[in-house]
């Protein structure tokens, strides 16, 4: 593409054939001015963090090969694996509403694709590489904290069962990286069904590269929604997966902290973990990002500004759905407006089942909603109060009990109305209302850690956090609220 100044960046050396990877790269395949080709920059001592074995072994990577010096080398960026074709994907994006014509992976390479064992195409992509002609004022370069916390987040969503991009490993560099203070790099192995986001669909828009978009859009359809009628169907597919996904994060307490549109993923993945958090606490305006002044991306917020991100998507995809641009304007406007049932529908089906009840009934949105004002004033923990209506134990997560009281008389109607037993509703419940989530209080005590290359903290709370769901005695550490002293109310971007 134009702005990386037209180099060929591939070069060629340390090519590796010992870890055997059978790329198949589709989205190298498309026009130059989709990225700049340039291979990961080499790092001075690699040095493993993890491997995520069952994710690689659902990619047909051996782990094995990826713990070793050569695997080691090639999750660091060091040697570029025959077969693939390292690139920089260009984006745009609005962050925090601003527009920003380009933005690109400034410190991420794809390496190239693969067929996964269920026959969905993933990507591999190494985040925190080097420089690309994206970096603006950037290192390309990544600290442990970061990847850290995005390696727990990303596995603990997936064990919940949102829809997120994966960690298949983290690699220490051996060098140091310039932040506030000096800090360890490292790389992070990501994988995702794509990288397309909607930034991406506005980099070209943007440009008025019709030619472009049509590409994209094809190839966003055959890799995403490959049932899906040309864009307005794209648009359509994509608004009902964020509706999902959104509903998913605030049935979990998440709050994704940069909901900016360059990541905001086409395919309905959580993407880009930055100063992202889970609430302790319940308060619909919570905010937990150092740079999130406004609260722009607070809880609450989150629903809206998926619509809002939805309907830039829908602004790039006009000259596809229909020369005729008034038609456009009102086919693609129906659609986005349509993401309030998509949400509202998930909204409630997550929440009827968080209270132990599967058939709907009016009035059980308010309900819920009733709880949620109670723990809202009374600042109770929504982790541990929705496990407590499974356990038994919510009455205690209230500072004053009586308002639990209330409104479990009511709840207690409402089970009974649907003929369910306490028993049966707490089976349901405790199959979704985890037990164990990634507090903000043990992923910073594992960033901590780790930056004095102590990484048993993070191993410990990855394996707990593979099983949410689990009440066992040995990890009752991991499902207890902060104590007031070690809250942690602010995370920070930290690229
Ligand atoms: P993010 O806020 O992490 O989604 O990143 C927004 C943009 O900034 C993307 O284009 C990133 O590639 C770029 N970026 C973030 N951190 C760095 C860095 N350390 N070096 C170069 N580019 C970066
Ligand atoms: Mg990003």
């Amino acid at each position: 593409m134009e702005a990386a100044g037209d180099k060929d960046y591939v070069s060629g050396e340390s090519r590796s054939d010992m870890l055997h990877i059978d790329f198949d790269n589709s989205y190298s395949r498309l026009p130059d001015r989709f990225f700049a080709r340039l291979a990961p920059t080499p790092v001075a001592a690699p040095g493993l963090i993890a491997v995520n074995d069952a994710l690689a072994r659902e990619l047909g990577l051996d782990p094995a090969a990826l713990r070793s010096p050569d695997g080691i080398a090639m999750l660091a960026g060091n040697r570029v694996p025959l077969g693939a074709a390292p690139l920089a994907q260009a984006y745009a994006g609005h962050q925090f509403g601003g527009w920003s014509p380009q933005l690109g992976d400034g410190r991420a390479i794809l390496l190239g694709e693969v067929i996964d064992a269920y026959g969905q195409r993933r990507d591999i992509q190494l985040k925190g590489s080097g420089p690309t002609p994206f970096s603006r004022r950037g290192d390309g370069r990544a600290w442990v904290g970061p990847v850290i916390r995005e390696y727990l987040v990303s596995e603990a969503m997936h064990a919940l069962g949102v829809p997120t991009t994966r960690a298949l490993a983290a690699v220490t560099t051996g060098e140091d990286v310039y932040r506030e203070t000096t800090l360890p790099g490292a790389v992070l192995a990501r994988v995702a069904s794509s990288h397309i986001r909607v930034g991406t669909f506005q980099f070209f828009a943007a440009r008025g590269d019709v030619e472009a978009l049509r590409l994209l859009t094809d190839h966003a359809i055959a890799r995403h929604y490959p049932q899906a009628n040309g864009a307005l169907g794209l648009l359509e597919a994509a608004v009902a997966a964020q509706a999902r996904l959104v509903a998913h994060w605030m049935s979990l307490g998440f709050i994704h902290g940069v909901m900016n549109t360059d990541n905001s993923h086409v395919g309905g993945e959580t993407i880009d973990y930055g100063p992202c958090a889970f609430m302790d606490d319940y308060h619909p305006d919570r905010v937990f990002s150092s740079i999130d002044q406004g609260g722009r991306y607070a809880y609450g917020n989150q629903a809206q500004i998926a619509v809002w991100n939805m309907a830039q998507l829908a602004t790039c995809l006009l000259p596809l759905i229909d020369p005729n641009q008034e038609a456009a304007v009102e086919a693609a406007t129906a659609v986005v407006h349509g993401f309030a049932d998509h949400y509202e529908a998930a909204w409630q089906a997550r929440f009827r089942a968080k209270i132990g009840l599967l058939s709907p009934e009016d009035g059980d949105a308010a309900l819920v909603e009733m709880l949620l004002g109670r723990m809202s004033v009374l600042r109770a923990d929504f982790t541990r109060v929705f496990r407590g209506l499974a356990d038994g134990t919510a009455r205690q997560e209230f500072s004053e009990p009586d308002a639990y009281d209330s409104w479990a008389a009511d709840w207690h109607a409402r089970l009974a109305r649907e003929g369910r037993t306490q028993p049966d509703a707490q089976t349901v419940m405790a199959q979704v209302n985890p037990a164990v989530i990634p507090r903000n209080h043990r992923v910073e005590a594992a960033i901590q850690a780790a930056v004095t290359g102590d990484f048993a903290p993070f191993h410990r709370l990855n394996d707990v956090l593979a099983r949410p769901f689990d009440t066992r005695p040995e990890d009752a550490d991991y499902r207890a609220a902060p104590a007031p002293h070690e809250a942690v109310r602010k995370t920070f971007c930290g690229t």
